[in-house]
């Protein structure tokens, strides 16, 4: 192993912190970011050799936090298809289209990669018992995760997320509790928890590494397309640590010399029953505002503040991407879309399709763009969604 981590640097205040030692957030409350000697990587490690290895995430493991190789817990997450979808994007005016199914990880969504990394961490760390809030398939990859890696995990999710959800933390093992109300107020009882019990707080963006683990998403994309980055990447953001961690992953390519264009625009989605940072970009905000009663039927986008709401905005202006609501009924219209061609999305998925099509309509997107969607989970996942419930 050999990971070229240096140290934790603050999102807020630069502050560098160290990284040997577990992180939640800086001290001035900021999300922490890891800073990496790319030179030394770059070196370290010729482009040449990477189609060599092991066809999982763990492929970037200098780019990640993970020191010692045998603390790495891996049930073959990352690495999925990057597939080109020309008639469906034919029909939408977008003929270089392209789909990155993360249905095909390990729980069937990509949280999977954000579980596999900071789970790995947290062992590596001595940490035993993480807990976290959930809308639903984060607790079920890091029930999972945590299962494979004998760590306790301890999960609050809303009453109201999908039933497989529950099903699949209770099959790995997890202790959940059940919320009335959103992942914000799940949020709430897990901040308690931990205080109270001394578990390790791996909230979104609340601790260093589950976003390091997302990264892997955009060195994909970059190695999967020769390392050319396309135009544009679609996202549906809840909590935005994917969308962040694809910016992190570009900007990285690009220091180290190994993308050979320009950075992707970075394009949000997300439903408008639940759209605060949609809003915010609109309103050429820098962070968002709390989005009351928030509805949708793409349980993952159901956020109703995310917590680096500011990193994730700037994601997107920084790479001059832009930002679109779609409803329920775009999705649902997606879903069915998707699956004509054969992919199994789930909504949040789906949304990217939507505002595909929206943009392309709107002018943002030209037929000439290559487009990457990112599906985030597999279809069934949601057999509520699917009308098999
Ligand atoms: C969590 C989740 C999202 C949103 O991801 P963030 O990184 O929190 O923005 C999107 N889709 C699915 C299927 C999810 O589980
Ligand atoms: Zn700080």
């Amino acid at each position: 192993m050999s990971s070229f981590v240096a140290y934790l640097s603050c999102a807020r205040c630069g502050r560098a912190l160290d990284h040997r030692v577990p992180q939640g957030l800086c001290p001035c409350g900021g999300p922490l970011l890891g800073d990496y000697d790319l030179d030394a990587v770059a070196s370290a490690v010729p482009k040449a050799d990477l189609p060599a290895r092991v066809p999982t995430m763990w492929r970037y493991r200098e780019l990640l936090p993970v020191e010692d190789a045998g603390s790495v817990v891996s049930l073959g997450e990352g690495f999925t298809p990057l597939l080109p979808m020309p008639a469906l994007g034919e029909r939408i005016g977008l003929p270089d289209l392209w789909v990155k199914d993360e249905g095909l990880n390990p729980t069937g969504t990509f949280k999977a990669r954000g579980a596999a990394c900071g789970v790995s961490r947290a062992r590596e760390l001595g940490i035993r018992h993480v807990a976290l809030p959930t809308a639903g398939n984060a607790g079920g990859a890091w029930a999972c995760y945590g299962a494979a890696a004998g760590l306790d995990v301890h999960v609050a999710m809303p009453a109201a997320a999908p039933s497989a959800n529950r099903a699949e933390c209770e099959l790995f093992g997890a202790d959940v509790t059940l919320v009335d109300g959103l992942i914000s107020e799940a949020g709430r009882v897990i901040d308690r928890q931990c205080r109270e019990e001394g578990w390790f707080d791996v909230s979104t963006m609340k601790e260093p590494y589950r976003v390091e683990g997302k990264k892997t998403l955009g060195l994909e994309i970059a190695e999967q397309l020769g390392w050319m980055a396309p135009d544009a990447i679609i996202y549906p953001a809840g909590g935005g640590v994917g969308v962040i961690g694809i910016w992190l992953a570009m900007r990285q390519l690009r220091q180290m010399g190994w993308l050979e264009n320009d950075a992707p625009r970075l394009i949000i989605t997300q439903s408008a029953g639940c759209a605060p940072l949609i809003r915010a970009f609109e309103q050429g905000s820098e962070e968002s505002e709390p989005w009351r009663d928030g509805q949708t039927i793409a349980h993952g986008l159901r956020v109703h503040k995310a917590f680096a709401d500011f990193l994730v905005l700037r994601a997107v202006r920084e790479t001059g991407g832009t930002a679109l609501a779609v409803t329920d009924d775009d999705i649902r219209e997606s879903i069915r879309s998707f699956g004509q061609a054969g992919i199994g999305a789930c909504p949040e998925g789906a949304a990217t399709l939507a505002a595909a099509e929206a943009l392309r309509e709107r002018g943002d997107l030209s037929s000439r763009d290559r487009v990457v969607l990112i599906n985030t989970g597999s279809a069934l996942k949601y057999p509520d969604a699917l009308g098999a419930d």
